[in-house]
């Protein structure tokens, strides 16, 4: 019976929003639970910073443009939305680490950045003689302390020294957070790091202990194997699919939610335009901001507050395949962290991925903006484009004005893991959990970015939900 269905909302729809309302769904079919699932969205299409562009043969992604393939829920995903035959994985090739006005070539056999075998890191030009001699400290420096979280930089310039980091590590690392790598914290980040130092003493030899038979750079500079995963017809296909699978009415879009009150042991959710919602149970899978704007008159979750997010942007360019002098045998390159050069890294998307650019063309997409440095993100198209192609004619001598252009700017779009940012999180859900029972957070402002980190924590707060669900049951049979 309709009345006797238990109501279930979940904000925001992005991949968190939209795999929270799948499971869950799923889950409600399997087990006989009659649920009503309602998905928010503030915006008029699903996907949140997932979105791709298809024209004239090119797949082009204005956000993320695929996933890690060895952290399996966004596959898993993949195959419940019936997409597993889209899936794609990178060609491999040479990456480059642009230092100094040149471009080096990833030392062989590193790892996130971290040397595992000795001769190429010894031959490479990127580091001086100095800088691969402190590297080599590793080897008899110390454990770190283990009693507080510590920054990543912090980490790394201990065990390798400033010049790995600033010329290798930093560049890798960061670049995922559009971070900076003196702020972002070891343990919500990178804490595998830290346990392999805490097991191995020293980073060097335990990475390479630890990390035996995972694809790392080949001695020639190459990936042996493709270790990223996306979809033939683009990221925004996989949103679809999943969109699909909803049950009709499901979704409502162009509805944001402003704030949310409590009402005995269910909440009203009141939106943008004066509609409410009820809700038994609801999964916050919005940005934090967001989050704190909805629960401004609770006093909760002050610790997200001040915890910044960066923008950036992504700028794709497509070109005749003429139009490039100076073609480079490789699939990208990261930038080191003192240079003069705005873009922060460059795909050379239609070696990396050939699905995405017909056949006598080329596809290149520049990243800019980064923790420090995000004016950029502000200036128009047309300043962007030119700040971008003057740099890659640094390297690349390209001859002729693209064929188009999308600039995507991701305001205040990367949230910032700075230290202490697990406790931060580990108080907000205990926070959620005694005030504001039956409400869960997920999503990419808390446990991890990347996409199939957040379908993880999507999974968790299904798991979560369901478990809330039952006992609220059990304590109404008895009431
Ligand atoms: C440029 C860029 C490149 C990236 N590259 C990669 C990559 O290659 N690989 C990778 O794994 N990850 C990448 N990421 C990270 C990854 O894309 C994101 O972390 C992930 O998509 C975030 O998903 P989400 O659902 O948690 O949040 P979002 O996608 O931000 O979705 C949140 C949704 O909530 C909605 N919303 C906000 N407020 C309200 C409200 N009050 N009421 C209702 N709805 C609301 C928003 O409109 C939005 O749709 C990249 C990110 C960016 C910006």
């Amino acid at each position: 019976m309709q009345g006797e269905r238990q109501k279930i909302v979940i904000a925001g729809g992005g991949i968190t929003g939209l795999a929270a309302a799948y499971y869950l769904q799923k889950e409600a079919k399997e087990k006989g639970m009659a649920l009503d699932v309602k998905l928010i969205e503030a915006s008029h299409r699903l996907g949140g910073k997932i979105q791709t562009i298809t024209r004239d043969g090119f797949v082009i992604e204005r956000g993320p443009d695929s996933f890690l393939a060895r952290k399996q829920s966004a596959s898993r995903l993949a195959k419940e939305a019936g997409m597993e035959k889209e899936l794609v994985r990178n060609t491999t090739g040479k990456s480059f680490v642009l230092a100094r006005q040149r471009l080096f070539p990833m030392p062989g056999g590193s790892i996130m950045g971290i040397p595992t075998q000795i001769a190429p890191f010894i031959t490479t030009g990127l580091f001086s003689p100095a800088g691969k001699a402190r590297a080599a400290a590793d080897f008899v420096l110390p454990r770190s302390n283990p009693s507080h979280d510590q920054s990543l930089g912090a980490f790394f310039r201990r065990r390798l020294g400033d010049e790995v980091v600033d010329n290798l590590i930093d560049p890798l690392l960061s670049g995922i957070y559009a971070g900076d790598i003196d702020q972002l914290s070891l343990m919500a980040t990178f804490p595998q790091f830290y346990q392999v130092e805490q097991k191995y003493r020293s980073l060097i030899l335990g990475m390479k202990k630890s990390t035996g038979s995972q694809p790392k750079q080949a001695a020639n500079g190459k990936s042996k194997e493709g270790m990223f995963l996306t979809f033939k017809s683009g990221l925004q296909s996989l949103v679809d699919a999943l969109e699909n699978k909803l049950e009709p009415g499901t979704v409502l879009k162009g509805h944001r939610i402003e704030s949310i009150k409590k009402t005995g042991r269910s909440y009203t959710i009141e939106m943008n335009g004066g509609e409410n919602l009820q809700a038994d149970c609801m999964v916050m899978a919005v940005p934090h901001h967001a989050l704190c704007s909805i629960f401004s008159g609770w006093g909760l979750f002050e610790q997200f507050k001040d915890m910044p997010s960066t923008s950036v942007a992504t700028v794709a360019l497509a070109f005749p395949e003429e139009a490039i002098e100076r073609d480079i045998d490789g699939t990208g390159f990261v930038v080191s962290r003192h240079s003069d050069f705005t873009i922060t890294a460059c795909t050379w998307t239609h070696k990396k991925w050939p699905h995405s650019t017909p056949k006598g063309k080329v596809l290149l997409r520049c990243y800019v903006g980064k923790a420090g440095d995000e004016a950029v993100v502000d200036l128009s198209d047309d300043q962007i484009v030119k700040v971008v192609l003057d740099d890659l004619n640094k390297t690349m001598n390209i001859k002729m004005i693209p064929d188009f252009v999308y600039v995507t700017r991701w305001k205040d779009s990367m949230p910032q893991y700075t230290v202490g940012h697990k406790e931060r999180v580990g108080l907000a859900k205990k926070q959620a959990q005694e005030k504001l029972p039956g409400i869960f957070l997920a999503g990419s402002s808390f446990e991890g970015l990347g996409v199939p980190d957040c379908i993880d924590q999507a999974e968790e707060a299904v798991r979560n939900t369901v478990e809330y669900l039952k006992s609220n049951k059990q304590k109404a049979v008895r009431v």
